[in-house]
């Protein structure tokens, strides 16, 4: 400990973030009897699951969408009072390369079936957190080092440490690497598969602007187009359940945006979907963006250039670093890694391990 740092001390396993992963692995060990402390860095819960109000229902800056296939994730509504509806699909969808106007596909191939949240992707994290037992869960809260060994870890923010028996790492493993300081160093083939797993989405910007009316339904489109004439790729309806609020968003590299301020980014939002969607676009009532990329407890500041994909659900992510230390973010989980579902799954691995140690160990002391 450092010296003139309060130190609290006594819980089975201090969980870092309160992502989906981190609110999942906490739940589920509060539910197995366990006691949980969970540090959140932001001021806020849901990490990349993050909404905003607009009139009677919310947009998602981050995660939109889950699919028939992820039962974890619908499992999970009903008992948490949630509710979804399906993505809007009807219309036809736009592709935009050379011809100087848009194309208009027949149908739409854009959008698979899908699921959104009634209330917002981050509704699921607010949810969650709710379950928690009061105490559980301390804000704006950014971990800088942990200590591991034999007894226990040690979990420490700029001002107090935190001991437990457990620590489960809810953040994306290239960032814990990259921002957080382990003692002992954590060995070298996790922390090789830690640099060289990408956050996912964390090199993406997403926009959404809402209208007050969805005009390109009236004109029988779905609001989904993919273009290649503008700094922003891929576009969706993104309407809340019975059409309020109206809205559209899309996708763009961040690396399209290097430097650009935020105000920059709307305006070619916007005038893209003026090109795309007519004049009715240019008036937007708001205009959100995100750039994933600059999100400080999302995305490392330096990327490692060699990061991908091919490291999701790694099986050094499956087992605790000296018995102590579990990851549980989407990226190392074993299915649906990157989505919503895998960070479920990874929160629900991560305290099922939990839970088998520290019961091995009571036993042991026996
Ligand atoms: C633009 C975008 C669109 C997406 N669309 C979809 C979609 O439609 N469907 C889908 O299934 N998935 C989607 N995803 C992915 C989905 O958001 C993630 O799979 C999921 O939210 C990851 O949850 P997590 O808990 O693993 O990580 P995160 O949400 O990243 O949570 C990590 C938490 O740790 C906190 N943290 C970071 N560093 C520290 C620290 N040092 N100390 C303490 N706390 C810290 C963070 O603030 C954060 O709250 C999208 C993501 C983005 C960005």
């Amino acid at each position: 400990m450092t010296a003139g740092k309060a130190s609290e001390h006594g819980w089975d396993a201090v969980v870092v973030g309160a992502g989906i992963a981190g609110l999942t692995t906490a739940d589920a060990l509060q539910q197995a009897g366990r006691s949980v402390l969970c540090l959140e860095a932001r001021g806020r819960v849901g990490g990349r699951a993050h909404s905003v109000a607009e009139g009677p229902h919310a947009v998602d800056l981050g995660a939109t969408w889950f699919w028939d296939n992820e039962a974890l994730i619908q499992s999970l509504l009903p008992g948490l009072g949630l509710g979804a509806f399906r993505q809007s699909t009807a219309g036809d969808a736009l592709f935009d390369a050379q011809d100087p106007n848009p194309q208009r596909l027949d149908g739409n191939p854009v959008d698979g079936p899908a699921w959104r949240f009634s209330e917002g992707a981050q509704s699921l994290a607010s949810a969650l957190t709710a379950r928690l037992a009061p105490g559980t869960l301390r804000l704006s809260q950014p971990v800088l080092a942990i200590r591991y060994g034999q007894h226990g870890a040690t979990v420490e923010t700029a001002d107090a440490s935190f001991s437990a028996g457990h620590v489960v790492m809810a953040v994306p493993p290239s960032l814990a690497e990259a921002a957080i300081s382990f003692t002992p160093e954590l060995p070298h083939p996790v922390r090789e598969t830690a640099v060289g797993t990408a956050v996912w989405m964390g090199n993406i910007v997403k926009a959404v602007a809402t209208y007050s009316s969805a005009f390109w339904l009236e004109a029988g489109l779905s609001g989904s187009a993919i273009s290649y004439r503008g700094p922003f790729r891929e576009f969706h309806d993104h309407s809340g359940p019975s059409g309020s609020p109206a809205a559209l968003f899309a996708f763009a590299p961040a690396a399209r945006f290097q430097g650009e301020p935020m105000d920059r980014i709307a305006e070619a939002f916007r005038d893209q979907l003026v090109h795309l969607f007519g004049e009715e676009a240019a008036t937007p009532q708001s205009i959100h963006v995100t750039d994933w990329s600059r999100e400080e407890y999302t995305t490392p500041a330096a990327p490692s250039p060699g990061a991908g994909t091919y490291n999701y659900g790694h099986p050094v992510f499956r087992e605790a670093v000296g018995g102590r230390l579990h990851w549980a973010s989407t990226e190392t989980a074993d299915e649906f890694a990157g989505h919503l579902e895998g960070a479920i799954s990874a929160g629900l691995r991560a305290a099922r391990n939990v839970a088998r140690l520290d019961e091995k160990e009571q036993l042991g002391a026996k």
